[in-house]
């Protein structure tokens, strides 16, 4: 059986608290690298446990092996449990035997048709929405589909407690932003990226790599087969041994490729996106981003890639393609309870880089936390750095803050409203706290009407 981290061990304490407060479809937040499918592996056994059945549903082939020999080594009954890949599952939706529980990896996918199919086929059943970041591109969020969240230990946490390695962030910009466009699934399209990643970006790649993490074990994300070819070719010129993976690479070779790089005998993996979400590789020290993304879980699978611990190491993060514009840095705060509701159609949440408070220095390309800059100087190599000035507020976010002074003030008028406020909803017991929390946190009708349901507080054929 596997021994829980402190942390672990407090989702699963939150995760039971949240059952037992009448929550039904909860979503989990951890973020990468924290060994989510350890917690899942112990949800699943305890429930097995209990004779109730389980199903697991992922989003990647990848990823369906290691989870199947982690649920083993918990010992959770696999007679029980039904595990696959969602394409798999949702095929054979009708021939599944009813499970009690239904655990989601990657849960951020959730709301497409697949996993709908399976989710409406079982509308009694618990669900579990594991996901590191619950965030869609789309204006559609989770809240659509669970009735809690809870939020793990940060990303900065957890890097002083010890379980992710500390990292240097550093920025060159190869890329012409105002040429990316965003397709219907809201990431860029990959015509964009090609028109809008510069042609120097090979020799950067290599050069930077020599600049900043010579040596390093290294893994660079980039936008297409050819462009990951090319990376792996300007390496390979220098004599640092480089390898090209992708989708079409055999399994058998491909698993070749990875004892060497665990070998040390290849420096750098280059691939588009194969090693994003779950599949191991724990030797990396130093990733390298030339793709651009509107994901937020992309940008964090890629920068995270490199962040497994190990005693006195240092990550490197090298992004050639200014994806910290968007997101700002990996361990940056980021409100997951916000994240996850629903805007007004269409429109898209406003960016938040301004609120970040990071800037960048000029001289050795590092990007760091404004709070970092003493004295007027990088804290990497010493140079002058100047400190962003605050960036103007748009119209959208002054809109923002006006609604926000008008719900405080709706509150400080209004005695409900001030009775819910630091409560959370299983605390909730009448139809007004519910109506008055809803407000406070922008939530839909549809969402007091489920709870007051899940209370009693409606008949059940209302
Ligand atoms: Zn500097």
């Amino acid at each position: 059986m596997l021994k829980l981290r402190p942390y672990q061990e407090e989702l699963v304490n939150n995760i039971y608290h949240s059952l037992s407060s009448g929550h039904r479809k909860i979503i989990v937040q951890s973020p990468p690298r924290t060994g989510k499918t350890v917690v899942m592996a112990k949800i699943a056994h305890l429930t097995t446990n209990f004779g109730n059945r389980v199903m697991f549903i992922i989003h990647r082939k990848e990823v369906l092996e290691q989870a199947k020999n982690t649920f083993n080594t918990e010992g959770v009954d696999m007679s029980l449990t039904t595990m696959g890949m969602v394409q798999t599952l949702t095929r054979r939706v009708d021939k599944l035997p009813k499970p009690k529980l239904i655990l989601i990896d990657e849960a951020h996918h959730a709301l497409a048709k697949s996993y709908q199919r399976i989710l409406n086929k079982f509308p009694k059943s618990y669900v579990l929405y594991f996901t590191a970041t619950p965030e869609r591109t789309g204006s559609k969020q989770l809240d659509q589909i669970a009735d809690d969240i809870i939020v793990g230990k940060s990303i900065r946490e957890l890097t002083d407690k010890g379980f992710l390695a500390p990292f240097d962030y550093y920025s060159i910009d190869d890329i012409d932003t105002k040429k990316l466009k965003k397709s219907s699934t809201g990431d860029y399209t990959n015509a964009s990226m090609e028109e809008a990643v510069s042609r120097k970006i090979y020799g950067h790649i290599v050069s930077n790599y020599q600049r900043l993490a010579d040596g390093k074990q290294a893994v660079v994300f980039t936008y297409s087969v050819e462009s990951a070819k090319e990376i792996a070719d300007a390496f390979n010129k220098v004599n640092i041994s480089a390898v090209e993976l992708d989708g079409s690479t055999p399994d058998n070779l491909r698993d070749r490729i990875v004892k060497q790089f665990r070998d040390k005998k290849i420096r750098i993996l280059v691939n588009v996106n194969l090693f994003t979400e779950g599949v191991d590789l724990p030797d990396v020290d130093c990733v390298i981003m030339a793709r651009p993304t509107q994901s937020l879980a992309l940008y964090l699978q890629f920068s995270m890639r490199c962040l497994n611990p190990r005693e006195g190491k240092r990550a490197i993060i090298i992004d050639h393609v200014a994806n910290w514009k968007t997101f700002g840095l990996p361990d940056s705060d980021r409100d997951w309870k916000k994240a996850i509701i629903t805007t007004d159609k269409g429109k898209r949440k406003k960016k938040e880089t301004a609120t970040f408070a990071i800037t960048q220095c000029d001289y050795c390309f590092a990007v760091v936390p404004s709070g970092k800059v003493k004295d007027g100087k990088c804290p990497y190599c010493g140079k002058p750095i100047k400190v962003r000035a605050k960036v103007e507020q748009t119209d959208d976010e002054l809109k923002l803050i006006n609604d926000r002074k008008r719900v405080i003030d709706e509150i400080l008028h209004d005695e409900v409203m001030q009775q819910v406020a630091d409560k959370s909803p299983h605390d909730l017991h009448t139809m007004k706290e519910l109506q008055a929390y809803a407000k406070l946190h922008h939530y839909k009708r549809g969402w007091v009407f489920y709870q007051a349901k899940m209370k009693g507080l409606i008949k059940k054929n209302e």
